[in-house]
């Protein structure tokens, strides 16, 4: 299958599409663990996406669908994938429409504003492998490690109250028309991502038909 997770910024969508994606046997592509990770690596891609993750700005779009593009080409992509944060904009789910993409299914992830305001000032994530934690909702076996490497887990610098603000902006002015783009094809879903992390699996899954 080859699917969408929309959402706002702390929507829980990494966290449903590694759920899903673990219950699909299919890879999970996260725009933004890839360009964190650039970012902690010090490649030359991770040091032009600096300045416009930290106020909280989308990364141009060459540059995220050329990192899609190179990544759907990889083998593991063959039998489907779950796309956790791409497309973010129109001219981005173009670019994916011309890639040939043919979508099973663009679930959007329902959260308000002042739900993901209260949220996001408990997210942890670890920046090796890209798993995203919550110390309330979703801690750590240990509560300072990833349980999946061991990786110390840290507090995303875009995650301070004024950048998830102007996140949040981001997602309602120029993300957020996907959901109109993907309803007019006749694949997107809503699912009310207010509960715990099992019962919006619960919804997820049963929103895919699986
Ligand atoms: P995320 O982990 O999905 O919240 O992404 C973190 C940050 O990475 C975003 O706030 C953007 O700055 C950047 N980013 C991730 N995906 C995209 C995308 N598809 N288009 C533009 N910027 C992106």
């Amino acid at each position: 299958m080859k699917i969408i997770f929309l959402g706002a910024p702390g929507a829980g969508k990494g966290t449903q599409a590694d759920r899903t994606a673990l219950r699909l046997g299919i890879p999970t592509i996260s725009t933004g663990a890839i360009i964190r990770a650039a970012l902690a690596n010090g490649t030359e891609m991770g040091q032009k996406a600096k300045q416009f993750i930290e106020r909280g700005a989308l990364v141009p779009d060459d540059v995220v669908i050329g990192i899609i593009r190179e990544r759907l080409a990889e083998s593991d992509c063959k039998d489907g994938f779950i796309l956790d944060g791409f497309p973010r904009t129109v001219p981005q789910a173009i670019a994916l429409d011309a890639m040939g993409v043919k979508l099973d299914a663009v679930l959007s992830i329902e959260v308000s504003d002042e739900e993901i305001l209260g949220r996001m000032t408990g997210r942890r994530v670890c920046a090796k492998c890209g798993t995203s934690y919550h110390i309330a909702t979703l801690p750590a076996k240990d509560g300072v490690h990833c349980d999946k490497c061991g990786t110390e887990l840290t507090v995303r610098a875009d995650d301070a109250p004024e950048v998830v603000k102007s996140r949040l902006e981001v997602y309602h002015s120029t993300t957020e028309p996907l959901k109109d783009y993907y309803a007019k094809v006749g694949n997107l879903r809503l699912v009310d991502g207010i509960g715990t992390v099992d019962e919006i699996s619960e919804r997820t899954l049963k929103a895919l038909g699986v």
